[in-house]
């Protein structure tokens, strides 16, 4: 199925409306983007009719060995409230457009996690300021898990789903690990406030970078291109970035320079994402 939806201005409208929002609470907590806020206890991310569970990943069970592993019922975890904030607004972007997509009959279920503050030093976990998400389960039963959807048998619909997660987490959050980002991130893509101490949400790609494999994983995924994925930014992955913006309307321009950039990139690949469809 092909998605027929907005491109460009109505896009960035939705994206601009959404954020005005997130704003308001921010002084209402007294806590700014770079400001530490005091921890709370939620149970849901997203707000009003977007506000969905979270719940505890407790098993990895392989997808194939007939169970795809085990979530618990709500749950609640402890974040710093600015992040919690984040959050929302990365569910706001993936149930929104996942309804959108499906003509307001799909919407999310709930959202799995497999921990938030984690006694991790160095890490933005260590201060609620990391979101480990293990699945998404849509309200049709269909979902992406983390455990299972990147892989190359999950097919290729599931595939480009599990990228829309880590890009509706992306267009929110700097710092996002996908899966085979490194050791810990066997299972789960991890979502953080901070990357390299900065909010800055601009693409990067110097060293082993997790957006350099993000951008990896995502033209293959999208593209079927037989791309290295190894965190590396070379002319390779360069060739195939500037084709994957050209396919999505976005030629010429530069989200390693441009916030509004890559926030439209993160918009339009979630967009294809969630209904498994190439741009
Ligand atoms: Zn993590």
């Amino acid at each position: 199925m092909l998605p027929d939806h907005p491109r460009g201005p109505e896009l960035s409208r939705r994206t601009l409306l959404r954020g005005g929002v997130v704003l308001a609470g921010a002084a209402v907590l007294g806590a700014g983007p770079t400001g530490t806020a005091h921890a709370g206890s939620y149970s849901r991310i997203g707000t009003g009719g977007y506000a969905v569970p979270t719940t505890l990943r407790t098993g990895f069970t392989p997808y194939d060995g007939g169970s795809i592993g085990t979530h618990s019922g709500e749950w609640a975890f402890v974040y710093d409230d600015w992040f919690h904030l984040l959050c929302d607004s990365w569910l706001e972007t993936y149930h929104s457009i996942l309804r959108w997509q499906t003509a307001g009959a799909v919407g999310v279920w709930f959202v799995g996690c497999a921990g938030v503050t984690v006694d991790k030093p160095g890490s933005n976990h260590q201060t609620g300021n990391a979101f480990d998400a293990t699945a998404i389960y849509h309200t049709d039963g269909g979902f992406v898990d983390c455990n299972y959807s990147h892989l190359g048998r999950a097919g290729v619909a599931a595939n480009r789903r599990y990228a829309a997660l880590a890009w509706s987490g992306r267009k929110h959050l700097p710092e996002v690990g996908i899966v085979g980002t490194g050791a810990a991130h066997a299972n789960h893509v991890h979502l953080g406030r901070f990357k390299n101490g900065s909010t800055s949400l601009l693409l990067s790609h110097w060293g082993r970078s997790w957006d350099a494999w993000l951008v990896q994983y995502t033209c293959r995924a999208f593209l079927g291109v037989p791309i290295a994925l190894d965190g590396d930014w070379g002319s390779q992955t360069e060739g195939w970035f500037l084709e994957l913006l050209r396919r999505l309307g976005l030629a010429g321009r530069n989200p390693f320079g441009s916030v509004a950039d890559l926030q439209q990139l993160a918009h339009l690949l979630t967009a294809y994402g969630v209904v498994g469809a190439t741009p």
